[in-house]
């Protein structure tokens, strides 16, 4: 399905060394705390007063990708994302990278600067700088595992551990979309399979696809959290689906719930798509994951600071820890969350 690069240059032609340069030459630093960046044997990171936040993810091919229908380019934009996410469900700011890669010599070297291509909008368009990184062979497909530091204001960070009763549950954007997205890609994949040259069908759904293939992460949200001067109880980003990210701040924060199905924003078009695929739209905001959206906890006595906004839903409120984790369907029923695998009632 995809386009391979026009161009082909071996990995071997250029070495590990010159692969290096040729895939970072287009980066510089921005960041005051990046105080020296790729070319020696570690980065000089300086964060002054700072918190310093640093958090790793791994992406490997067959596993968390798959390449017939992620275009590299996406591929190294969404490996970045996602790490900013983390940073910022810390209440922090993202500020530089390192990135591993394993390859093995089956892609061109002109495969590999898509992938960074991808990685250098994500930190341009996220005001991050790439201090360093690793190359090494692969036999096993395409790995890329990203390392994120960030910064925060001394004592702001926020962590799951901090809700109480009675703190309102919120959510930012909408959720499903990016699961609809892939259930779409899997689909077009296997009409593919069994008929080749046919051109996918994925006219109309662009939002689900971008949800899916480049996500966002909330750095919006952290700052409308400051300007509001709001500090969440708890935070967690949605990479795996809201209902188990519910689960983390309950158990962490040794608290209960109550969500409402109601109030769980979905897209139309994931909406549309779920139903056409005979999918109930509430299980993929539950179980989808890869959203990417910010699910905290605030004091009621924020909730004026944040009602009437177009990018946060109030979804539900914490209890005590024996009233369980609820979830109250759209008729009233009451059933228990479950952390994975959300049956469909
Ligand atoms: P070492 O042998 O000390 O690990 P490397 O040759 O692996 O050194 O790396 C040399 C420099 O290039 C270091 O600054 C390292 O962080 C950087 N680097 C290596 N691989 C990558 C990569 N894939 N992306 C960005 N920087 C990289
Ligand atoms: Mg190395």
């Amino acid at each position: 399905m995809l386009q391979q690069p026009v161009n082909k240059t071996e990995l071997g032609e250029l070495g590990e060394f010159g692969l290096i340069k040729q895939l970072t030459k287009d980066f510089s630093l921005k960041n005051k705390s990046s105080v020296l960046g790729v070319g020696d044997d570690a980065a000089i990171l300086n964060y002054d007063n700072a918190d310093v936040l640093i958090s790793t993810d791994m992406l490997l091919e067959g596993v968390h990708f798959d390449l017939t229908y992620t275009p590299l380019k996406h591929l190294g934009y969404k490996a970045a994302v996602v790490n900013f996410s983390d940073i910022y469900a810390m209440n922090g700011k993202p500020e530089q990278i390192t990135v591993g890669l394993a390859c093995s010599n089956r892609f061109p070297v002109e495969a590999l600067e898509q992938l960074y291509e991808g990685i250098g909008l994500a930190c341009v368009n996220y005001g991050v700088d790439l201090v360093g990184g690793d190359t090494t062979s692969s036999k096993a497909g395409l790995i890329v595992s990203i390392t994120v530091t960030g910064s925060v204001e001394k004592g702001k960070a926020v962590t799951r551990n901090g809700a109480s009763k009675g703190d309102l549950l919120v959510v930012s954007g909408d959720l499903g979309g990016a699961y609809m997205g892939l259930q779409l890609l899997e689909r077009e994949k296997s009409v593919f399979m069994e008929a080749p040259g046919t051109q996918p069908d994925l006219e109309g759904y662009d939002y689900i696809l971008e949800r899916q293939l480049k996500p966002e992460a909330r750095g919006d949200i952290i700052e409308l959290l400051k300007e509001k001067e709001i500090q969440p109880t708890s935070m967690i980003d949605i990479s795996d689906g809201l209902g188990s990210e519910i689960f983390h701040l309950c158990e962490q924060s040794l608290v209960g719930c109550k969500l409402y199905e109601e109030k769980i924003p979905i897209d139309p078009t994931t909406y549309n798509l779920a139903r056409e695929f005979g999918i109930d739209p509430t299980v993929c905001a539950l179980s989808g994951g890869e959203d990417y959206e910010l699910l905290f906890s605030i004091s009621q006595a924020d909730y004026d600071k944040i009602k009437g906004s177009m990018l946060v839903t109030v979804i539900g409120h914490f209890t005590d820890p024996a009233e369980g984790k609820l979830l109250i369907d759209k008729s009233g029923g009451v059933h228990d969350l479950k952390a994975q695998g959300w049956k469909s009632f």
